[in-house]
């Protein structure tokens, strides 16, 4: 079992990839200052926050736990933090945990039994429970009790040991690996979209600030316009920008310090790295530009499959570089504008 304090997030392995949306262990910490703690500091998301403020007034007001709330989307868009923005503004404990975390019937059990009334349960990756976990997670949802099975053979029998009411939070990158049955338990299922520039720049204004770093608004819109679309990755290239200011000018971020700093790191124009780049001229010069199938493509370029999916392609098909059909991915005109390739429309 986590706590707050413990900075837990979905640490990623590929330390050495500037633009991954997933947390590297070394930033888990510093990410926690700046962490939005308000449902009004939490920039964006619109279609979410109103219909969660009427949830939370309503839920204070007939002093009752908020129901059961599914958060899906991106890794780094902020899920974990509207979680824990929510035990907030309910004033109530919060607990974290992940679906590969639980491993026993008995992890989950402990921590059940240990949450006191209107507590919030977060479980991150929750279509990485194993079916077990998940029915025992069933019978906490919807009737606050976990049923214990007692001896073995004909004597065996249930016992029922009663929870307080509580609220899962659970928050998914794959919402397609999510059994129907689990589904159906969440009273509110919201999405959470990529992020507008303006909103990231917000974000980046907002860090600066508690970061004591002076920058000016030019360089602001060029790191927004370089980060995915995603809180997680523009708090990351602030930062790199912010040591690049410290040590080779006086501090201060002017927009020709964010553009050199970005192209030492070999970001580009669009926020793609080296490995988006690697991806997507793999796709056009040895694919004659799709489509390919996600495995050949995974072994062309030596990534994961499960990597590509949820890390590069989200973003890819958000700016319209890369399309999934069902005979593979394609890349598009756009890319191959982007990476200087001629594009033969008669191989598409
Ligand atoms: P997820 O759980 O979806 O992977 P997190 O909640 O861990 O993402 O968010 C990653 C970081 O991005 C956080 O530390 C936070 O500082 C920042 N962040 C995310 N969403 C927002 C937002 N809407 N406003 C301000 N900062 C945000």
């Amino acid at each position: 079992m986590l706590n707050e304090e413990t900075f837990p997030e979905n640490l990623s392995e590929e330390f050495d990839r500037l633009v991954t949306p997933k947390a590297t262990s070394e930033e888990a910490k510093i990410e926690f200052t700046l962490r939005p703690q308000t449902l009004a500091d939490f920039v964006g998301q619109e279609q979410i926050k109103e219909p969660l403020k009427i949830s939370i007034e309503a839920a204070k007001k007939r002093d009752e736990p908020i129901e059961h709330i599914l958060l899906y989307g991106n890794p780094g868009l902020g899920k974990t933090t509207l979680a824990n923005i929510i035990a907030k503004e309910l004033g109530v404990n919060f607990k974290i945990t992940a679906g590969p975390a639980l491993e026993k019937v008995g992890d989950l059990a402990a921590i059940l039994s240990n949450l006191e009334k209107g507590d919030i349960l977060f479980i991150d990756e929750i279509h990485r429970l194993n079916k077990t976990i998940e029915e025992i997670l069933y019978t906490a949802m919807e009737d606050y009790a976990i049923d214990i099975i007692v001896g073995k053979g004909p004597t065996a029998r249930t016992l029922r040991m009663p929870l307080e009411k509580f609220t899962l939070i659970g928050a998914t990158t794959k919402m397609s690996l999510l059994s129907g049955p689990l589904r159906d338990r969440f009273g509110h299922i919201y999405h959470l979209n990529f992020y507008e520039t303006n909103e990231i720049g917000h974000i980046i204004n907002r860090n600066a600030k508690l970061l004591e770093t002076t920058i000016e608004e030019e360089a602001v819109k060029l790191i927004a316009e370089r980060s995915r679309k995603t809180p997680r990755v523009a708090n990351r290239l602030l930062k790199r920008v912010r040591d690049y200011a410290e040590v080779r000018h006086d501090g201060k971020i002017d927009k020709e310090i964010a553009n050199n700093s970005l192209k030492m790191l070999n970001i580009d124009a669009f926020g793609l790295d080296d490995v988006d780049r690697k991806l997507l001229t793999s796709i056009i010069e040895n694919f004659q530009g799709g489509p390919v199938g996600l495995n050949t493509l995974a072994a062309a370029i030596a990534e994961e499959m499960d990597t590509i999916e949820t890390v590069y392609e989200p973003y890819l098909m958000q700016i319209g570089m890369l399309e999934r059909t069902p005979r593979g991915r394609k890349a598009t005109k756009q890319a191959y504008d982007h990476l200087n390739k001629k594009f033969n429309q008669t191989l598409l």
